[in-house]
């Protein structure tokens, strides 16, 4: 854990590092310039900063002002020392972003335990946040593919298509499907079947920009939403994206497999249906693209 002590006396600081220094796990830099500190806290993330509140230059609620003005920074706890005893200085310091206050003479007891407290909160905080990223990941991605699960994908295409609306911005939505797959399964098996449908996902993903979103809508089945794309365009985007899967092959230890997609692509239509509605056009276009012999793409008109 990083702890940050900012005091411009260095004996007040030297003796802040040599008892911070005594809590496990921890690494202290001492600074006696706020600016310096400031620079550093823009740079690292501090795990707690010990603050000296009267200071030239840049006073502790400046400090704290800039300090908590980077969202980074937001939650990271900081004690002020003061030796000023006023109630107002104090009130001043906590609505300044202060988590703690310690009066001067630093009472070295006081000091090591309330860091540690503050460290310990601090590390559940980190575990928590990176607990709730993990689980964030896990319920909007699709396990095999990496690629958005289906209440994910539908919805950000709700989300795009709001935005469509609201920007009066073209939006397209392709529902595409693996042709035959089933033979697929029956001829290699189910894990190399897996192994086509991750294939599948990064070769959409290779073919799309950043800000599309391919979902796994079910089985082998898959949803392309292109934001800003009208439907001439995505025509294109899906009609290259199909020749790439036609023309590579998935190489599993010995073997090379070969597949082909069938793709339906809708334009997004706010006066006349909703996101729902441009998914169930894709999706009866795909289903043109299958009878009218696979491996193509079809617009809905
Ligand atoms: P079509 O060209 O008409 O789409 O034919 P198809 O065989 O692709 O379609 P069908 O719906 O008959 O069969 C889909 C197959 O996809 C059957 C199912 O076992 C397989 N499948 C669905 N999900 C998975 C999966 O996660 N992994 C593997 N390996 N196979 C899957
Ligand atoms: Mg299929
Ligand atoms: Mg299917």
């Amino acid at each position: 854990m990083k702890v940050v002590v900012v005091d411009d006396a260095l004996p007040n600081a030297m003796l802040a590092e040599r008892l911070l220094s005594q809590i496990d796990f921890v690494e202290v830099s001492v600074f006696t310039h706020p600016q310096e500190a400031l620079d550093w806290c823009a740079a690292e993330t501090p795990d707690l900063v010990i603050l000296d509140y009267l200071m030239p230059d840049i006073d502790g609620r400046e400090f704290l002002q800039r300090f908590t003005a980077l969202e980074k920074n937001r939650h990271v706890p900081i004690i002020v020392v003061t030796a000023d005893e006023h109630q107002r200085t104090l009130h001043e310091m906590l609505e300044a972003g202060a988590t703690d206050f310690i009066r001067k003479p630093v009472d070295p007891v006081e000091l090591i335990a309330r860091s540690r407290n503050l460290l310990r909160l601090r590390e559940y905080q980190k575990e928590l946040n990176q607990t709730v990223d993990r689980l964030h990941v896990m319920a909007t991605t699709d396990a095999l593919t990496g690629v958005a699960n289906r209440r994910h994908f539908l919805e950000r295409a709700t989300v795009e298509a709001a935005r469509s609306r609201r920007f009066s911005e073209p939006l397209s939505i392709a529902m595409l499907d693996a042709d035959h797959f089933k033979g697929i399964n029956d001829a290699y098996g189910h894990a190399a079947g897996d192994r086509v449908l991750a294939d599948l996902a990064d070769a959409c993903r290779d073919a799309l920009r950043s800000h599309d979103i391919v979902g796994r809508i079910g089985g082998e089945e898959f949803g392309i939403c292109m934001p800003q794309t009208p439907l001439d365009k995505a025509e294109l985007v899906c009609n290259r994206l199909r020749e790439t899967i036609e023309k590579h092959s998935v190489r599993i230890d010995a073997v090379s497999i070969q597949y082909t997609v069938s793709i339906g692509v809708a334009a997004y239509r706010p006066d006349q249906y909703d996101a729902q509605g441009v998914i169930s056009r894709a999706d009866a276009a795909l289903y043109q693209a299958k009878e009218s012999g696979r491996n193509r793409v079809v617009v809905a008109g």
